[in-house]
């Protein structure tokens, strides 16, 4: 990427690219690190990069472990070049800002190209998240299907339905302006590689590569999943200060509405009695914050709840 600044001014900023080709076949388009401090998708796509040889594939992989590399590079969640979310700079720019840049690349030049898309998430160093597959649900019903089916090959046992509160600039709606399926995936988070969340990854990707028929072995058959829906955003809970989160709940909880999430604690105030903070909903907790001292309106937990995934 040709970016020209006072670290690098004639040089470029190098954003890696791997495709693993074929026989004839479909184009599976796998992306990791659009938000810097989101490993265990990355791990995955290493993993499958250097496993993956193109005499058992039918078709071209094309993966980017690190589609926001500087910010990868950084650990960050934005990009230290311009500050910029990936994730909310679709369609992109080609003669805008690295980040813009990155996002119009993928989105004229990979997209179009592709007949799937994953797209690897975590909680990032802030958060963590039950881990999930992320489904779109875009107004083309058969699309919606298309998605769906992806996501339930995935095999992860749960599913994270977006729908209204989808951002037009994410991946997910470059995926449905191009008009292919695609699912996205919550993967932990916390800033490291959890083993167990990795492999159940890697695993996940080999299975969409069954299902497309892209590598010999059993066809895994979508199945009935546990899907969830944010139904309201003000059933996300919110820090009412700055202060500790003395957090009482895990992700992938079930919770009633008066439930307490914690107990927010005012350490720099020792004289001022601690909240219990409760849950405002019922539901399950998708994800929470990593952080213990927190500013008023960091999110502390989301909270969603189940939807029956026929309709
Ligand atoms: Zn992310």
């Amino acid at each position: 990427m040709r970016w020209s600044d006072n670290a690098n001014p004639l040089g470029y900023y190098p954003v890696p690219i791997i495709s693993i080709n074929g026989s004839k076949g479909p184009t599976l388009f796998v992306s990791g690190g659009v938000h810097g401090d989101e490993f265990e998708g990355l791990s995955a796509i290493m993993r499958l990069a250097q496993s993956l040889k193109p005499e058992d594939l039918a078709g071209q992989v094309i993966l980017m472990p690190a589609a926001n590399a500087p910010a990868v590079s950084a650990s960050s969640r934005v990009s230290p070049l311009d500050g910029q979310n990936l994730n909310r700079a679709f369609p992109g720019d080609a003669l805008g800002g690295p980040t813009a840049m990155i996002a119009n690349f993928i989105e004229t030049q990979i997209l179009p190209i592709c007949d799937a898309v994953v797209d690897l998430h975590s909680g990032g160093k802030a958060s963590f998240f039950q881990p999930c597959a992320l489904v779109t649900k875009v107004a083309d019903a058969s699309l919606f299907a298309k998605n769906m089916q992806l996501a339930q090959v995935f095999g992860l046992p749960l599913i994270w339905q977006l729908g209204q509160l989808n951002d037009k600039r994410s991946l997910n709606s470059a995926a449905e302006r191009v008009g292919i399926p695609m699912i996205a995936a919550e993967l932990g988070g916390g800033g490291g590689v959890d083993p167990t969340i990795a492999d159940q990854t890697e695993q996940g990707l080999y299975n969409i590569l069954r299902y497309l028929g892209m590598i010999t072995g059993p066809k895994p058959n979508p199945k009935d999943t546990r899907t969830v829906e944010l139904a309201a955003s003000a059933d996300t809970l919110y820090a009412p200060a700055d202060g500790l989160f003395d957090r009482a709940i895990s992700a992938g909880q079930d919770i009633k509405r008066g439930d307490i999430a914690g107990t927010f604690h005012f350490p720099m105030e020792p004289a001022r009695a601690s909240l219990q903070l409760e849950f405002l909903a019922s539901g399950m907790i998708l994800a929470h914050t990593c952080r213990g001292m927190v500013s008023r309106g960091d999110l502390l937990a989301l909270i969603v709840r189940d939807v029956d995934p026929h309709k």
